[in-house]
């Protein structure tokens, strides 16, 4: 490296020190992520257009959602819940980075951008007010919230609320999950006739499946499951 390189790379550094909120590896151009860490995030490989796990049929729709279909019309969750990705979930429900939620939504974004027929709102899965208290920050808006202005799709907050405060989902069983979640949402009168739900990520669909029963009642026909990763078993 020439002292003028090296003059230009350290001016850089200081007027954009953006580092791999992973492993804290200085970046360069517009990466989110160092290559070696990028390359940790895993996708499901050929998912289902509706359960979002991998789908080994040739058609876009896996066999078990063909005989059992969700009650949702379609999924889109690009990683798998697993290693890196896992640990950055979770470093991000506690940790409130705004900085690690930019990062991980703009690697994904594109995943849920398409040419035509995009939803008419996002929905993040809301939080109980009591929860949100306690909390200070729901995750699922932080990542709607990011989505939205990239995708240019409109964020929508208050058409859906949590009306019951519920037992967290997680370490339940996806009956106890069901059980637990029932009748736990309420949507306001609406026009919309498609939309998105957004969550950081879909584990049984528990929640996915109580919330779209609620906006399809409201009369929404078409309810998209939006997750930055899927829960996969291997
Ligand atoms: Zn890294
Ligand atoms: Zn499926």
């Amino acid at each position: 490296m020439t002292v003028s390189s090296f003059t230009a790379s350290l001016v850089n550094r200081i007027l954009d020190p953006r580092l791999c909120p992973s492993c804290q590896h200085p970046l360069t151009g517009t990466h989110k992520f160092c290559p070696a860490c990028y390359q940790r995030l895993l996708n499901v490989i050929n998912p289902c257009r509706l359960c979002g796990l991998e789908n080994h049929s040739n058609d876009d729709i896996c066999a078990a959602c063909l005989y059992d279909p969700p009650r949702w019309q379609a999924m889109i969750a690009p990683w798998q819940y697993r290693g890196l990705t896992r640990d950055l979930l979770l470093q991000l429900k506690f940790s409130e980075s705004l900085y690690l939620a930019h990062s991980l939504v703009s690697t994904i974004a594109g995943h849920f951008d398409r040419s035509s027929n995009h939803p008419e709102a996002l929905l993040p899965v809301p939080l109980h007010r009591n929860r949100l208290f306690e909390r200070g920050f729901n995750q699922a808006f932080e990542i709607t919230r990011i989505l939205s202005s990239q995708l240019g799709i409109k964020l929508d907050y208050k058409t859906l609320t949590r009306i019951r405060d519920t037992e967290a989902q997680a370490g339940l069983s996806a009956s106890k999950r069901e059980k637990n979640i029932l009748k736990a949402f309420e949507c306001a009168p609406t026009n919309y006739r498609h939309v998105a739900l957004v969550d950081d990520i879909i584990t049984t669909g528990s929640t996915a499946n109580e919330i779209t029963k609620t906006l399809h009642r409201a009369g929404v026909e078409t309810v998209e499951i939006w997750g930055l990763a899927r829960v996969v078993k291997y």
